[in-house]
Formats: structure tokens, sequence, C-alpha cells
């Protein structure tokens, strides 16, 4: 009998498994000044650990666009974003942070372990980007930004859905969630879950032990170490 401990994990995308970099904020810039006829304050914006819908509401208010009008073009904005974003990815797949590609293989291959995505993207760019980097099927199903308006929300998603998908209930112990923001700690806190942050986004080490993360890393590279803190 196996004596692995049971574990579901939730992996956010952005800053922790890859970065889009330019090829995402041109996509996401584009679409907005074609379909509002501006980008708002994009470039002073701080996108880390948001819902994309959320990330265009936000942009769009701070240039005076009525909610009513975003609320109705966001869907044509968000479908242009991910038509732009797939064509640059396609040609340009997104780079991944240092690491990841072994740790993702060696986490989704333990024994009794659950792995998921906890993003902020919506589904489709969850799936456009991971799939570029070839990661798109080793995780047994996703949360998305497409699915409640505020993150903190998806926690309890996510654990409805390893349920539905599993069979088996998830214990906060025995969930973790592994990301690269605050509002990926304050998620994780949020459903009682370990919180793995690693600083390979914007918010560094401080900020991250400071928001209340149980383990930070400077990055995965040290797969061993990245692995057990994961896994613990
Ligand atoms: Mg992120």
């Amino acid at each position: 009998m196996s004596r692995a401990k049971t574990r579901l994990v939730l992996f956010d995308i952005d800053g922790t498994l890859l970065s889009s970099g330019r090829k995402g904020l041109d996509s996401f810039s584009t679409a907005l000044r074609r379909t509002f006829g501006t980008e708002g304050d994009l470039s002073s914006y701080r996108f880390e650990g948001k819902l994309d819908p959320v990330i265009v509401l936000e942009l769009m208010r701070g240039a005076g666009i009525p909610d009513e009008v975003i609320l109705e073009r966001r869907p044509a904005a968000l479908s242009l974003y991910l038509d732009l974003l797939e064509e640059a990815l396609a040609a340009e797949p997104p780079a991944l942070k240092p690491g990841v590609s072994d740790l993702v293989a060696r986490v989704t291959a333990a024994p009794a372990v659950v792995s998921a995505l906890l993003t902020g993207n919506v589904q489709r760019g969850a799936r456009i980007k991971l799939t570029a980097a070839g990661l798109w099927d080793r995780f047994l199903f996703g949360v998305f930004g497409d699915e409640a308006p505020r993150r903190v929300e998806l926690g309890p998603i996510a654990l409805a859905r390893a349920l539905e998908r599993t069979g088996r209930p998830f214990s906060p112990s025995e969930t973790v969630v592994v990301g690269d923001a605050r509002a990926d700690v304050e998620c994780g806190r949020a459903i009682g879950a370990r919180v793995v942050a690693v600083a390979t986004g914007r918010t560094s080490v401080e900020e991250l032990h400071a928001a209340g993360a149980d383990t930070v890393l400077s990055s995965f590279a040290d797969v061993e170490s990245a692995c057990e803190a994961i896994l613990a």
C-alpha cells in the first residue's frame, strides 16, 4: 500500500510557470485599443494575481469608460486579445520559468498527487499559453479567471472540482497553492491551504513572506527543494 501523502496542488500560470512577456502585453494592448479606442493606463497597471476580466474593467474604468459600455464590449475585447495571443505564441512560445519543466513533471508523476490550475487567465487564455508551452495536458483540471469576480472565490471552486473529478474530498492541509503574487497567497489562505510562493514574477521574496506565504522560493531552479516544498 502506498504511504504517499495525498495532495491537491493548484498552480498559478503567469509569473509562476511561465511568462508570455511582451507578446501577452502587446496582444492585450491592441485588443483594448481596437475595442475601446484606448488601452488606459496599461503601462503602469499591476496585472499580477488579477483576473483577466477584472483587468479589462479596471483599466477601462480608469480611462473614463462607463461600466455599461465596458461590460457590453468586454467579451469582444477578450476574444480579440485571445486571437492575437494565440497567433503570437504560436510564432514564439512563452518562456518557461527556470526548473518548471522538471518540477511539473515530478509533481504530476508523484503518487497520490492531483495537479491542477488556479489562474486569473480565462480558460481559453490558459489553454493557449500552456499549449504553446507544452504543458496543457499535465493538469487534471483548472479553475479560471472567468469563473468568479474575485480570485479568492476560485479556491472553493477548485476544492469542489477536485472532489467532482476524483471522487475524493481534499482537506485544507492536503491542498497547496503555488503562485507568485500576493493574490495567490490570499487565495490559498482563504481556503486554509498551504501556500508555496515563488518570486519569479513581480513580487519580491520579502513581499511574499509579508503576505503570509508558508514557503517562499526565489525560483524553482533548485527542482529538488521546490518539489520538497510543494509535496512536504
Ligand atoms: Mg501569477
